[in-house]
């Protein structure tokens, strides 16, 4: 691996042809990678960053660095719909000319984000979260539609195990790894064997996994059976799309099963002395202010992945009683 040049660098050969990039992001985790893997004279991006004038800017610097015209990029791949990784896809097909490829679990998320609405009521209720005044609610996402988020609607669908020929010997193999969104993928790049794992394998923190209105069920078991799913693929390097690329993704996957499983062994402990709703489940497991609205929303739904994750186990009951839910250890 060797670092660009000219100061700060944001660019990384990872092999080959194959280029990581790093784009600014307006909040937390700060920094989204993508990817640009050359096949001959084309190149094939994956994810496309958030569409801000400054991440804009660097990638263009990127491509300028590598000496890639826009045109030259022919196809953009995205592992799941969210804004950090979709965000530009419209104004970069526009830019490039090039087909967008989306997992259809995704690209209907896109298109709905259009007509997203802010919280949802009789859901809080029900998980027994305390009603927010109006300033403090969650933004609907359909505010950054059309600005920050600018999706493409996609030119061709992924499916698991599908195979993009990218030219010059170069491959993807899409994985499906529902989980973190009920679409997502990774892109195992043959023959080189490296693992584009977008959000469902990243070496420092956990992705978000959350049971939401009209979405799977049991996220989190699907979450799980995906890590299974990456452990049997033969990969020597993950590129991430948060964090540095790194080897060993079999002892990574292993370490996010375990750390679900000792979140999912306190939850249990917690709906053994009595009946809870998810929130207050939540508190307990979740180091969270009650004043921040975005970790309460966020704990309450990975609360909730969890608990009927321990329901389709068979290992906890779920009671509703006026509109409210509440879980406990059978
Ligand atoms: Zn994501």
């Amino acid at each position: 691996m060797s670092d660009s040049g000219q100061g700060a660098a944001k660019t990384r050969e990872l092999a080959d042809g194959v280029v990581q990039v790093f784009l600014p992001l307006p909040f937390k985790p700060t920094i989204v990678n993508v990817y640009l893997v050359r096949a001959g004279s084309t190149w094939t991006l994956v994810d496309t960053g958030m569409h801000t004038g400054d991440s804009r800017r660097t990638f263009q610097a990127a491509l300028a660095e590598h000496g890639i015209a826009p045109t030259d990029v022919t196809r953009i791949v995205c592992t799941h719909h969210h804004i950090d990784h979709y965000g530009t896809s419209g104004p970069y097909r526009e830019l490039t000319h090039a087909q967008v490829l989306l997992h259809p679990l995704e690209a209907e998320k896109a298109a709905a984000t259009a007509t997203a609405t802010g919280e949802n009521d009789a859901w809080n209720a029900r998980l027994g979260i305390p009603a927010a005044p109006t300033e403090k609610r969650m933004p609907s996402p359909s505010l950054a539609f059309g600005t920050l988020y600018v999706p493409a609607i996609p030119d061709a669908l992924l499916a698991d195990g599908d195979e993009i020929p990218l030219g010059d010997g170069r491959r993807f193999e899409v994985v499906w790894t529902p989980g973190h969104t009920a679409g997502h993928c990774c892109l195992l790049l043959q023959p080189d064997g490296i693992l584009f794992v977008g959000d469902h394998l990243l070496p420092k923190i956990t992705p978000h996994v959350g049971v939401y209105p009209n979405g799977p069920e049991n996220p989190l078991g699907d979450f799980l059976h995906s890590h299974e799913k990456v452990k049997r693929l033969d990969a020597h390097l993950v590129g991430p799309a948060h964090g540095g690329a790194y080897e060993d993704h079999r002892r990574r996957a292993s370490q996010l099963i375990d750390f679900h499983r000792v979140r999912k062994m306190t939850m249990l402990d917690a709906i053994r002395r009595r009946p809870l709703t998810p929130y207050e489940v939540a508190l307990e497991a979740f180091a969270i202010g009650t004043d921040n609205r975005f970790q309460v929303m966020a704990a309450t739904s990975e609360t909730l992945a969890h608990l009927e994750l321990l329901r389709f186990e068979g290992r906890a009951l779920k009671a509703e009683e006026h509109g409210v839910v509440r879980y406990r250890a059978r």
